[in-house]
C-alpha cells in the first residue's frame, strides 16, 4: 500500500479553460486511495480531523516548521486502542509532507530482509508507516535502530567466517509507529521517536460530529437525535460509528421505509448485539464473568481470558480499554474489578464477598 500524491495525473482537460477555472482536483479521476479513503470515511486532511485536538497541533507545528526548514519531521509514535486514528493521521502526515506513504505492520516483517528492502526503496522524506509496531521480531527490530538515528542499514551478505558487513547509507524518512500497546515497546525502540503521542476516546459530542459528517457523505438523511443514539454507543471509536451508521442504514432501509429515527437506530443496534451504553456481547460476558464467577474480583486477565475462550491480547486490545475509560471496570495490582456502576448497568446486587462466603452452603 503506498501512494504518491508526487505522482498523481495531471487533471484532465474536460472543459475549455477559459470556464471559470474549476478546482484541478474536482476534474481528477479519484485515485485508488482516494477511492479507499471515501469508503473507509478517513479524513484526508487535519482540517478534516474530528476531535484529538492536542495530537493535531503537534503534528502541524512540526510539519509546518519542518516544512520551513525543508527538512523532514521526527519519527512518529502514536498509540492508543484501535479505531482512533492513527494510520489517518499517519496518513495525513505524507500528505501535508507532499511525499509518499508506505504502509507495512508489525507480524508481517518477519525477516530483517523484508525490512531492508523496503527502507532501501524509501525517497527523501517519506513516509514509513509500522501498525503493530510493538509485534517486530527483535531481529527486525534492532534495524531500526540505526536506521531511524543514522539513516544507515547494515547489510550481511554470506554466512559464518566469509560473512560481509556493507553498511548502506538511507534517504532521510520519517517512520510513523502505531500501537495499541505503549508498554510493550522496548525502551532503545521508544527512545529514537521524536514526537510521542497517545490517542484517546472520542467524546459523545465529537462522535455526533462524526455520525453527521459521515451520513453528509453517505448521503443518509439524519437528525440530531438518532446521531446521538449512534454516537453514545460507539464506544468512543469512530471507527465503530461509522460502522453502526451503516448498520443503522441498511436496517431502516429494509425493516423500516428508509427513515432514520432514534427508535430504528435503537431497534437496529439492538440487532447488532450492542446495549445502550455501546457494551457488545464480549464486554458483558466480561463483566459477568468479573461480577458472578469471581465476587466482582480482583481476577488476573489470564483467568478471565480462559473462562471467556479468548486470547489474552484481544481482551488488552480491544476489551479492556473502554470499559476502563467508562468506569465500569478497574484494574488493580491484584487484578481486574467490577465497579459500582458495572453492577449497575449488569443490574446486579452487590454482595460482599465475607457475607458470600459465610451463606456459602457446605459442598459435603
Ligand atoms: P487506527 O489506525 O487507530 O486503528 P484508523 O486511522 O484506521 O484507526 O481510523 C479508523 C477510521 O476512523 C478511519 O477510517 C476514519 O473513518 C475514522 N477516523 C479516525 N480518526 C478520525 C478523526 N480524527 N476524524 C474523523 N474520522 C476519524
Amino acid at each position: 500500500m503506498s501512494e504518491s500524491p508526487k505522482r498523481r495525473k495531471p487533471p484532465q482537460k474536460s472543459r475549455p479553460p477559459k470556464e471559470s477555472a474549476p478546482d484541478a482536483e474536482v476534474l481528477a479521476p479519484p485515485t485508488t486511495e482516494e477511492r479507499e479513503d471515501r469508503w473507509n470515511l478517513r479524513p484526508r486532511t487535519f482540517a478534516e480531523c474530528i476531535g484529538q485536538n492536542d495530537v493535531v497541533d503537534a503534528l502541524k507545528i512540526a510539519i509546518e516548521a519542518a516544512n520551513q526548514r525543508k527538512e523532514t519531521i521526527d519519527h512518529v509514535l502514536l498509540y492508543g486502542p484501535p479505531g482512533l486514528g492513527k494510520t489517518t493521521f499517519a496518513r495525513i502526515i505524507a500528505r501535508e509532507l507532499g511525499v509518499q506513504f508506505h504502509g507495512t505492520s508489525g507480524p508481517t516483517l518477519e525477516r530483517g530482509g523484508d525490512l531492508v528492502g523496503i527502507l532501501t526503496s524509501l525517497e527523501e522524506k517519506d513516509v514509513l508507516f509500522i501498525d503493530e509496531i510493538h509485534r517486530l521480531p527483535k531481529a527486525v527490530e534492532e534495524i531500526l535502530y540505526s536506521a531511524m538515528e543514522d539513516f544507515t542499514v547494515d547489510v550481511i551478505f554470506g554466512q559464518g567466517a566469509h560473512a560481509r558487513v556493507y553498511r548502506s547509507k538511507l534517504q532521510r524518512f520519517t517512520l510513523v509507529g502505531a500501537t495499541t500497546r505503549a508498554g510493550l515497546i522496548s525502551p532503545p525502540l521508544r527512545q529514537r521517536f521524536g514526537i510521542v503521542r497517545e490517542l484517546r476516546f472520542y467524546s459523545e459530542p465529537e462522535l455526533m460530529r462524526a455520525v453527521e459528517h459521515s451520513a453528509g457523505i453517505l448521503e443518509i438523511a439524519i437528525g440530531e437525535a438518532s446521531s446521538k443514539e449512534i454516537a453514545k454507543r460507539s464506544r468512543g471509536t469512530i471507527r465503530i460509528a461509522n460502522r453502526l451508521l451503516r448498520r443503522v442504514r441498511d436496517f431502516a432501509q429494509v425493516r423500516s421505509d428508509g427513515t432514520i429515527t432514534p427508535a430504528v437506530a435503537d431497534a437496529a443496534l439492538r440487532l447488532e448485539g450492542v446495549d445502550e451504553i455501546g457494551l457488545t456481547a464480549l464486554d458483558r460476558r466480561l463483566l459477568d464473568v468479573v461480577v458472578n464467577q469471581h465476587l466482582g474480583g480482583p481476577v488476573g486477565i489470564e483467568a478471565l481470558a480462559a473462562t471467556l475462550q479468548e486470547e489474552v491480547q484481544t481482551l488488552e486490545d480491544m476489551v479492556e480499554p473502554f470499559l476502563l475509560h467508562s468506569g465500569l471496570l478497574a484494574r488493580t495490582s491484584k487484578g481486574r474489578m467490577a465497579t459500582e456502576v458495572a453492577y449497575q448497568h449488569l443490574g446486579v446486587e452487590r454482595v460482599e464477598r465475607s457475607s458470600r462466603k459465610a451463606g456459602q452452603r457446605p459442598l459435603l
